[in-house]
């Protein structure tokens, strides 16, 4: 398969922002994936994936490189016993959806989480005490070279990070679950979405946290609230004005905008705090954040 050309990446991110890929494929099989990871080799092409785009900040000037989605077999999902397996692309809320369905508990959590299980191995996402490490049995990666099967501890999964090396593709995954029963799951699953409304933007576009929380007494969206942030604007980006460690788009938003206040919002909790806040949101193409203490 040869990838396409040019493929604007804002309608692959939940923020909506960002440039083209120079190279993008939706490859459907572990074979298509294994050929699209050999032409980019072949072309020393750097490769990454996009999920769901709910942790994603682009580039505006775009991304120099092969940016995969991954589509049919590498996005199902089937339960077997009381595993669920899931292709790397398959959206967290679809497995929920499975396992719901066969009455199988552990996966509630997901509920909160609008990505892919690709990327939230990749990010190990977690939210209400539960998290993919605690439910993951093991994920196929693929790269350039072949593909290996990786447990929880080969994965390096930790607080929001993982050890998957740069062009490395998480293309299965196991989850194993336990029996419960339906309306539990319901009940549970209702209870967390009526918590994440309350204290979150639901209806804006986002990418989640911006921030990871650091090893202090505030969160990080606390820290940031307390430095007065909630509603601070640069261009089309706005610190939200309900949870001051997400960025809302409003509208005619650039990636520029939403760094230029990721700067301002460390710069400040570091003169605050003392606190180097550190990015959760995964950053793709030339774009990176300066130190807390410099000015861009
Ligand atoms: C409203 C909202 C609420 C959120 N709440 C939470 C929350 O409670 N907890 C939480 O943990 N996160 C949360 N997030 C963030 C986000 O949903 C998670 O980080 C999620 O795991 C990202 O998955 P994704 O498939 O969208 O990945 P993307 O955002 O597309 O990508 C994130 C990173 O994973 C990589 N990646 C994606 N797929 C693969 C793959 N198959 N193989 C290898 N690498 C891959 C990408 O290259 C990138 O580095 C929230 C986001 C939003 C918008």
């Amino acid at each position: 398969m040869t990838p396409e050309q040019q493929v604007p990446l804002s309608r692959y991110t939940t923020l909506g922002t960002g440039g083209p890929a120079s190279w993008f494929a939706k490859p459907e099989t572990l074979d298509e994936l294994s050929e699209t990871l050999r032409w980019a080799d072949d072309r020393g092409a750097a490769v990454a994936v996009v999920g769901l785009g709910s942790n994603l900040l682009v580039a505006d000037e775009g991304v120099d490189g092969l940016i995969l989605k991954l589509t049919g077999e590498l996005a199902s999902v089937e339960v077997e016993g009381d595993c669920l397996l899931a292709g790397g692309g398959a959206p967290l809320a679809v497995c929920l959806h499975r396992a719901r369905a066969a009455a199988l508990g552990g996966l509630e959590f997901a509920c909160a989480i609008p990505g892919t299980a690709g990327g939230g191995v990749k990010m190990n996402a977690g939210a209400y005490d539960g998290w993919i490490a605690g439910v993951l049995v093991r994920a196929l990666v693929v790269g350039p070279d072949g593909a290996e099967w990786r447990t929880p501890d080969m994965l390096g999964l930790e607080y929001r990070r993982s050890a998957l090396a740069a062009g490395e593709v998480v293309a299965r995954v196991e989850f194993r679950l336990s029996p419960r029963p339906v309306e539990e799951i319901k009940t549970t699953v209702t209870e967390m979405q009526a918590r994440r409304k309350a204290a979150q933007p639901t209806n804006k576009r986002t990418f989640g946290s911006v921030f990871k929380n650091p090893d202090h007494e505030l969160t990080a969206g606390r820290m940031l609230e307390a430095c007065g942030l909630r509603g601070y604007r640069i261009g089309g980006a706005e610190i939200s004005p309900r949870h001051a460690n997400f960025i809302e788009n409003s509208g005619d938003a650039r990636s520029a905008d939403a760094i230029a206040l990721m700067v301002e919002a460390r710069r400040r909790a570091l003169e605050q705090f003392g606190v180097e806040l550190e990015h959760e949101v995964q950053l793709l193409g030339s774009i990176a954040l300066p130190a807390a203490g410099e000015r861009v």
